[in-house]
């Protein structure tokens, strides 16, 4: 591969808008996927991503647009023609075929110029290497939930396309099966050395997995990064509280000092925040509203050194197995702010529904975002 091929991303979306009707399911959106990265497309029911990996596959067309695989305008091309597979929600396997047979279906499609002897190998690699190869004369029904998934994966992949698409892969599977069967997704990823373009509504599935997050609402991309990016520098406070859990206080701008931001909160109490990453309180003018961020990890029930005191009523508690979590509100806001309770961190007695209590919160662990008004 030369520097040009290996720079040039796999997968492009230019100005790629879809509509249904008077409907806008993806607007304008730009995107592009380099090669043998693993990205998911992240984001609540209906916000567009089942359509952006259709648009990519061949299997909806864009209103306006263009789409480039491997620098390749395929953006009137129909999915036999797109060095590209996909691996449905539902998995669409033949039930009268056997495993083998399904999994040989992806090489007979369309212009598969592949020789009987060549076609008998690929099946048995790609069976070996979702760790089938045991069950090729098997029936779809003789098979468990996550069998059938690895069958839709081989049959998928024995084509041997440059990328790979997956819808919801692992939705059917309980959540055991779901988080083995996520290990086998990122090994098979490695062992490949493809493009993997996931669509998922689980968070925990797109931090574990992906190389880049695509985060998405309403039909448009909000945020493009790493986990780690995301998690530790949401751009607001719509991600923070998608990527991970996240506090939410509502908060107006009081004053700016030596790498300090300084916020009222609804009781009057200041809170301190030092400026890091991404920061949106540069430009804020003195009462400007904001939202206020802090993940529950990051709030102590002993003072941490130059840090905040949040006072807060406990409203309840969930055991959660290796920690409590408290539901609590601060006083003044109507937002729920939660803590987390390791069990074995701390000997302290945990305290009851209806006591106020102190909360401490370092200023580096304070996200701000300017929201506009709602
Ligand atoms: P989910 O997680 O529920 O699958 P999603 O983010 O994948 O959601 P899409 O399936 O991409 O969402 O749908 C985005 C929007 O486009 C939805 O409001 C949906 O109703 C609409 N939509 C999708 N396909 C069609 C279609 N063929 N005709 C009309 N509207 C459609």
């Amino acid at each position: 591969m030369d520097e040009h091929e290996m720079s040039q991303p796999i997968v492009s979306l230019a100005g790629v808008t879809k509509a249904f009707g008077p409907f806008t399911a993806l607007h304008d959106t730009n995107l592009q996927l380099n090669a043998g990265e693993f990205v998911t497309l992240l984001g609540p029911s209906g916000c567009g991503k089942t359509t952006t990996l259709r648009l990519i596959g061949g299997f909806e067309f864009a209103t306006a647009g263009t789409i480039s695989i491997e620098g390749r305008d395929v953006t009137a091309l129909p999915p036999y023609r797109r060095p590209v597979n996909t691996v449905f929600q539902d998995y669409a396997l033949f039930p009268h075929m056997t495993v083998e047979e399904n999994v040989a279906y992806g090489l007979t499609v369309r212009g598969g110029a592949v020789s009987k002897q060549d076609r008998a190998s690929r099946v048995r690699d790609a069976l070996a290497l979702v760790g089938l190869s045991a069950y090729g004369a098997r029936l779809p029904g003789a098979l468990s939930g996550g069998q059938r998934q690895r069958v839709a994966m081989a049959r998928a992949i024995v084509k041997q396309p440059r990328v790979l698409l997956l819808d919801e892969p692992l939705s059917a599977l309980d959540v055991k099966l779901r988080e083995t069967m996520q290990i086998e997704l990122k090994r098979l990823h490695r062992e490949l050395g493809i493009t993997f373009l996931m669509v998922t509504h689980d968070q925990n599935e797109a931090l574990a997995l992906s190389d880049r997050i695509v985060v998405m609402s309403q039909g448009r991309i909000v945020q493009v990064g790493a986990p780690t990016d995301l998690y530790d520098n949401p751009g607001s406070a719509y991600i923070a509280d998608f990527i991970g859990a996240s506090n939410l206080l509502d908060a107006t701008f009081q004053s700016a000092s030596d790498g300090v931001d300084v916020f009222r909160l609804g009781d009057g109490s200041l809170l301190r925040k030092a400026r890091r990453g991404r920061e949106t309180s540069a430009g804020l003018r003195e009462g400007a509203r904001v939202r206020l961020g802090i993940r529950p990890e990051h709030v102590h029930l002993a003072p941490v050194e130059g840090g905040n005191e949040i006072q807060a009523r406990l409203a309840g508690s969930l055991f959660l197995g290796d920690r409590l979590r408290l539901e609590l509100f601060p006083a003044r806001s109507e937002r729920p702010f939660f803590v987390d309770l390791h069990r074995n961190a701390s000997s302290r007695r945990a305290p009851e529904a209806g006591e106020t209590i102190k909360l401490y919160v370092g200023a580096e662990d304070v996200m701000c975002f300017a929201e506009p008004e709602q």
